[in-house]
């Protein structure tokens, strides 16, 4: 019987899963994961990353270990790794879904030239997304740089399709000698095995990383948000979206699997509309993947050139109170620490808090992108560039420079009882909501009665925000000039 290396990487799930699907079809099946974070240079999982993909593969190992199988781990080059583990087993094909990111293209195509210098097949999968960036043209044939027409050319040119089942795996499925594996601990992934400190866990009490953790949030989600989503999408108190985003990003659910799930509830209770307000959001994932694929650089570098010429700040000082939630804003505050709590920030916030600190703080998106991509559990490369890019108006459709959030009016329009700051910002929690989202504007009997002091409990703003915004259109006229 053939026996075939499956390579997981982040699409540590059973169901809807090409690659393996196809192995147990051959024969024997070797599910593998290799930690090479080296391999990732400057883009290798991040702190909240690794806490996550630690409890993802242990939740993966068990659920092959139910269907009797198992996930061998590695440690080290993942191209010596996969060469050792097909010896062992006698696998004579390593297959794995494709990858998007461009450095992560690179590896597999060294990886695939090792192995098959070595003599061993190698088939790679498609369904990270569910559009092929290289088959959605704009009319003149070239990638698409604005989501509208994007999204209107993948509704007419994309069919879905259902979702495969979870392979047969067991006894019959298994390489008549197991590998080696490395015990997952021993990885270093966890916060103490990082840095001695425990600082998971509000990520534990908030998440169950893994595909039975994804598909129970995707359920809770479509039975209870689906038909609020189009207006609770935009209340970061209301937990009304979905929460998927690390779980698609670590792939323990694949975007065709939500796909599919989302269509089963229009006929369901939701109407057509709610379901494609979200669906169209998954749209924007496809649309971030697609404009990564076609400009590779844009982790780094803007879409727009002329915005290299941005005479950015550096500030340290401001870096780090925006970083720790200090910045005296209270919705800015309030979106920063609920990132560095639970790995996760709601969408209306992220794009203030970027806001925030690319143009009142004139401090470079790049570092703001660095930061998420530390503290986010699905830190997403092709996402987060698009959403900082987005924000610091030099990406695919981005939002003009120009336009700039003032965080005051974000939190009384958005979270308007401040039931979302009075969470995150206890030390505010007893301010009248009237005074709540500008405290400095409070009179002084006021801040008493609710035990803040202004530069004490709680920060003053580290900047006027009207003073801010003439110096950020100031700086913009270098872009323009
Ligand atoms: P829902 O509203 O429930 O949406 C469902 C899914 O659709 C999301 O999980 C996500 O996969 C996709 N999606 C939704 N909005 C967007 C969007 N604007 N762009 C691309 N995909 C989207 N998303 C990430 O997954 N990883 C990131 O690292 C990331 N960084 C961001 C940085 C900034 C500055 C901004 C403004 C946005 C960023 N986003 C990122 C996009 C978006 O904020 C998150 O996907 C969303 O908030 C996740 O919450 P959710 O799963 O509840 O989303």
């Amino acid at each position: 019987m053939p026996a075939t290396v499956v390579w997981f990487r982040n699409d540590l799930r059973l169901g809807d899963h090409a690659a393996l699907s196809h192995a147990a079809e051959r024969g024997a099946v070797v599910p593998a994961f290799v930690w090479a974070p080296a391999e990732e240079g400057e883009w290798a999982p991040g702190g909240a990353h690794r806490w996550w993909l630690h409890e993802s593969l242990g939740a993966l190992d068990a659920s092959l270990r139910k269907k009797g199988s198992r996930l061998v781990l590695r440690q080290g080059g993942s191209l010596d790794a996969l060469k050792e583990i097909c010896q062992v087993t006698g696998a004579d094909r390593v297959v794995w879904q494709t990858r998007v990111a461009p450095h992560l293209r690179r590896r597999d195509e060294q990886v695939r030239a090792g192995l098959e210098e070595a003599g061993i097949e190698v088939r790679p999968f498609a369904g990270r997304i569910l559009h092929d960036p290289a088959r959605i043209q704009t009319g003149a044939g070239g990638p698409y740089k604005v989501y509208t027409p994007f999204w209107k050319k993948f509704q007419d040119q994309v069919d879905v399709g259902a979702p495969l089942g979870v392979p047969r795996l067991g006894e019959t499925r298994a390489p008549e000698t197991w590998p080696e594996s490395r015990p997952l601990g021993a990885l270093g992934l966890t916060p103490q095995a990082q840095d001695g400190v425990d600082w998971a866990g509000a990520m534990r009490d908030e998440w169950t990383p893994g595909e039975a953790g994804a598909l129970d949030r995707l359920d809770t989600f479509l039975a209870e948000s689906l038909v609020d989503y189009p207006e609770g999408r935009n209340v970061p108190a209301a937990r009304d979206t979905s929460m998927l985003s690390p779980h698609l990003h670590w792939g323990e659910v694949s975007p065709r699997a939500v796909w599919d799930r989302v269509q089963a509830w229009v006929s369901n209770g939701a109407t057509r509309a709610d379901a494609d307000t979200f669906l169209s959001e998954i749209a924007w994932r496809e649309f971030s993947y697609h404009v990564l694929h076609h400009f590779p650089r844009t982790p780094t570098e803007p879409l727009k050139a002329k915005y290299t010429a941005m005479p950015w700040r550096s500030s340290p000082g401001d870096f780090e109170a925006w970083q720790r939630g200090q910045t005296g804003f209270p919705l800015v505050d309030a979106g920063m620490r609920q990132l560095w709590a639970i790995g996760w920030m709601h969408n209306r916030v992220r794009m203030v808090v970027a806001s925030f600190l690319t143009k009142d703080l004139l401090i470079p998106w790049q570092d703001g992108a660095r930061w998420f991509w530390d503290t986010l559990c699905g830190g997403d490369l092709a996402n987060n560039t698009m959403g900082w890019q987005w924000a610091a108006g030099c990406g695919a459709d981005a939002q003009p420079f120009f336009r700039i959030f003032n965080p005051v009016s974000q939190s009384r329009t958005h979270d308007p009882d401040g039931a979302y700051v009075r969470r995150w910002v206890p030390e505010l929690a007893a301010l009248p909501t009237k005074h709540l989202h500008a405290p400095w504007e409070a009179p002084a009997d006021v801040l008493a009665e609710a035990g803040v002091t202004l530069g004490e409990t709680y920060p003053a703003p580290i900047v006027d925000h009207a003073d801010a915004r003439a110096r950020a259109l100031d700086a913009l006229k270098a872009v323009n000039a």
